[in-house]
């Protein structure tokens, strides 16, 4: 039986075709305004741990992950400097998530980069009577769209206004371009004058320009669902493009811990989350939660994690007790069935045999649970990167890796599920 998804799209489970796919995936990144809190985290933990276990099945899986620096929330952020602002927090962005010791999607596009091919698109979309220009903006005509409203569940009649402004046909109308403003310090040459591009646009260009017209998967926190993914469905159906397939929603993160967010402001982001507990304490918070469930971030939820960690741990350090091999299909059919983690985590508290534990960990860059030391995140993230050499035919670059994990006092050892880190 093939992997099944939730679908925002149908309403209902849909399966992903056979292996090896392939499976094309695109996930909303973040709009680089400010540094990312850790709920800003979870697409990109479970987008990273949706193609670890692609891959382990069997699937050719790739993995885009776009980063928003053009924005009005970056232009309100920073005026007068929010090319530096964009550039600044996308590291920050990069270093936060890297620290999770994940590795990286595979694509990483920013929108900066694809504004000639987001011009030609929407050039495209005027052509077809889909988009109309009006003192330096474009906006998009909703009334042409029959299945609009078809995402978010709304009838197309009654569609809440967006970007209200009384030079567009019909208050539904969104926008493909923007002029600019006074206070926006960069702007790109177009044919309807000087201006950026809508946030929308941004996305269904660098989807399909990495992808194709035509991929599997299209992720993204559930408040993206309106207006931000009903546009982008919009735009590419009116070129007759059939675009993402199955639109998957992941739950948003709460804080729900008033001491904390009183001390810390109501958020937490992702560095300092990762400098008060340990990332495999945050991966197995994420991992104790349905990739669709809201999940609370709290010192009670992240102390049960801390828990689950230490009983994970335990298992190493006793003998091994070996489980038949067809204990594992328990624990693949909780992943094939709507990515359900909680349930995955369940079967693996139950095995006290180290390899099929070991296997499974490694699945969610866990397998540091396995070893009696704590392997610091500088080394699995060396580690990371030599295994995505070897998989590029790059043995060079995977020697000089090995070489470094040596020189740390590591031994980086290949093994079915991956690599394992042993103390030298
Ligand atoms: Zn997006």
């Amino acid at each position: 039986m093939s992997i099944r998804l939730y679908n925002t799209l149908t309403r209902r489970l849909d399966p992903l075709p056979e292996p090896p796919g392939p499976v094309r995936m695109y996930i909303c990144g973040p709009t680089v305004n400010a540094r990312a809190h850790i709920g800003n985290a979870r697409p990109f933990v479970i987008g990273m741990w949706l193609r670890s276990w692609l891959r382990a099945r069997g699937y050719e899986a790739v993995f885009v992950h776009n980063i928003t620096d053009i924005n009005d929330k970056i232009y309100e952020a920073a005026p007068g400097a929010s090319a530096e602002l964009a550039e600044r927090v996308t590291q920050w962005y990069l270093e936060d998530t890297g620290a999770f010791g994940l590795g990286m999607p595979d694509h990483l596009p920013r929108a900066s980069k694809m504004v000639p091919q987001i011009i030609r698109f929407i050039e495209q979309l005027i052509e077809r009577g889909y988009a109309y220009a009006v003192d330096g903006d474009v906006y998009f005509r909703v009334a042409l769209d029959q299945d609009y409203g078809q995402l978010s569940g709304q009838r197309p009649d009654q569609v809440e206004e967006q970007e209200p402004n009384p030079l567009k046909e019909d208050p539904r109308d969104f926008a493909l371009w923007k002029a600019n403003k006074p206070d926006e310090d960069t702007w790109w040459k177009s044919p309807w004058g000087r201006g950026r591009p809508g946030w929308h646009i941004e996305c269904s260009v660098m989807a399909e320009e990495l992808l194709g017209t035509e991929f599997e998967i299209h992720g993204g926190g559930l408040d993206l669902v309106f207006p931000h993914h009903e546009n982008e469905l919009a735009q590419s159906r009116a070129l007759g493009h059939d675009f993402a397939r199955i639109w998957a929603h992941n739950g948003i993160l709460r804080f729900t811990d008033e001491k904390m967010s009183k001390s810390l402001g109501n958020v937490v982001t992702t560095d300092v989350a990762l400098e008060q507990s340990s990332r495999e304490t945050l991966l197995l918070l994420f991992l104790g939660a349905h990739w669709r469930k809201p999940m609370d971030f709290s010192e009670e939820t992240l102390a049960q994690a801390a828990a689950r960690g230490d009983r994970l741990r335990e298992v190493f350090r006793n003998e091994s007790v070996p489980a038949e091999a067809a204990v594992w299909d328990r624990f693949a059919a909780a992943l094939d069935d709507d990515f359900n983690t909680p349930e995955a985590l369940a079967v693996m508290h139950e095995w006290r045999d180290h390899d099929l534990l070991r296997r499974a960990l490694a699945v969610f860059g866990l397998e540091s649970l396995a070893e009696s030391e704590e392997v610091p995140v500088e080394v699995v993230q060396l580690a990371q990167r030599r295994q995505d050499a070897r998989s590029n035919g790059d043995y060079t670059e995977a020697d000089r890796l090995r070489g470094a994990i040596a020189d740390v006092g590591w031994e980086v050892r290949d093994v079915p599920e991956g690599f394992r880190l042993v103390r030298k």
